[in-house]
């Protein structure tokens, strides 16, 4: 769920409370009376907790199980539990997320914690393949959200990107269920749909579904490495397919979660003044992604391609922040950014293009596109 994790992009802000709403206002002040994006640490409001990398798929576009998980290692329960009241702080919404969060045994303990602390909403990103098991069933009630991936509706091409035989329909039964039973467990659905050059036309057929079921559905473009896929680039069909997707939520006719500035944005493949800190993100082991997650991978993937085996990993030598040496998530992220200050490749995302920091920015930058264009415009 990794990959689909970019896409908690354009949040639904009918579970949001007060104090999330507080911590969105202030962000948005702060950033509208400073001039400079490159002067701009903005308390988070949103926090991502990578419960692990592994999975139990294995998509063709990601890399989590085969490396991420080799050397980033989950800790034991009561060490996670100790992860995530640090992590915690007044007005920051939560997910959970992976690799596949489901496949942690301890996941119900996990939330429990969650809410216990006060986190709220809480996000659980997963792949669904496993939700209808007992971890499953005892995690999906801990939760205000779920939010599953679904990228095609053709079983025999949406399991070749799984890269599990028969995976799709197990899928796709276990989501119609929980759409079904959503009453009943206090949750709502979400659909996250990744588009890659071959999964274009699959969209359609995903968005009717989603239609059909009364299911918002975000949508964003793969990425590889952090970086747009070269192939969607000047990519007429993509570019119609997002011309699409803008004409259906200017006319209310599909309920897709994603804001009208996220999908012209993504069909230009625009520039945007990115603001990393508005999202923080704790990976397995209690590394946090400073300043973003695409660089931090970046430093990850160069300095493991320069190690002669995994036993040489030392992860404090990749991410020298470590919730675990800290009291708490704001005295982490308060020195690491007095340390590092913001990363240079602001105002030139051209060379990152992903839908995770692109959502937040906007929703402080064009905070009226994110109130009315946003979920509140489709419920
Ligand atoms: S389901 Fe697993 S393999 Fe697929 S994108 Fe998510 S983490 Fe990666
Ligand atoms: S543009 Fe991309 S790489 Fe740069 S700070 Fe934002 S998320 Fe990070």
């Amino acid at each position: 769920m990794a990959k689909k994790t970019n896409l908690i992009a354009e949040f639904p802000i009918r579970k949001l409370g007060v104090r999330n709403f507080r911590r969105w206002a202030f962000n948005t002040v702060k950033t509208a009376i400073t001039s400079n994006s490159k002067d701009i640490i903005l308390a988070p409001f949103s926090s991502v907790f990578y419960a692990t990398f592994a999975c139990n798929l294995n998509c063709i576009y990601c890399d989590h199980p085969d490396v991420r998980a080799k050397y980033i290692k989950k800790l034991d329960t009561p060490k996670t539990l100790s992860l995530i009241e640090k992590m915690y702080s007044p007005g920051t919404f939560l997910t959970i997320s992976g690799g596949e969060p489901l496949i942690r045994t301890d996941l119900p303990e996990i939330l429990q914690k969650c809410r216990s602390v006060g986190f709220r909403p809480i996000f659980l990103n997963t792949n669904a393949y496993s939700i209808d098991n007992e971890i499953g069933k005892g995690s999906i009630k801990l939760v205000d959200y779920v939010s599953v991936s679904l990228d095609s509706m053709d079983s025999s091409k949406w399991d070749n990107t799984l890269r599990r035989p028969g995976a799709s329909e197990r899928i796709v039964s276990n989501i119609e269920h929980l759409i079904r039973e959503r009453k009943k467990y206090g949750i709502e659905v979400l659909v996250n749909t990744v588009i890659t050059p071959e999964s274009i036309k699959e969209v359609y057929g995903v968005i009717e579904f989603c239609a059909k079921n009364s299911v918002q559905v975000n949508l964003g473009p793969v990425d590889v490495h952090g970086m747009p896929d070269s192939r969607l680039r000047n990519n007429e069909e993509f570019r119609k397919l997002m011309q699409d997707l803008i004409k259906m939520k200017k006319e209310r006719s599909a309920p897709i979660a994603s804001s009208l500035k996220y999908l012209e944005q993504v069909r230009d493949f625009s520039l945007h003044d990115c603001l990393p800190s508005l999202v923080t993100r704790v990976l397995p082991d209690g590394s946090v992604a400073i300043p973003c997650d695409p660089l931090a991978a970046d430093r990850f993937r160069k300095y493991i391609s320069g190690l002669n085996s995994p036993e040489d990993y030392n992860p404090r030598e990749i991410f020298p922040y470590n919730l675990q040496d800290y009291p708490d998530l704001n005295s982490l992220l308060k020195e690491a950014y007095q340390k590092e200050g913001l990363p240079l490749c602001v105002r030139n995302t051209d060379k990152c293009f992903m839908p995770c920091h692109l959502t937040p920015t906007n929703a402080v930058k064009h905070p009226l596109d994110f109130l009315f264009s946003g979920v509140l415009s489709w419920a």
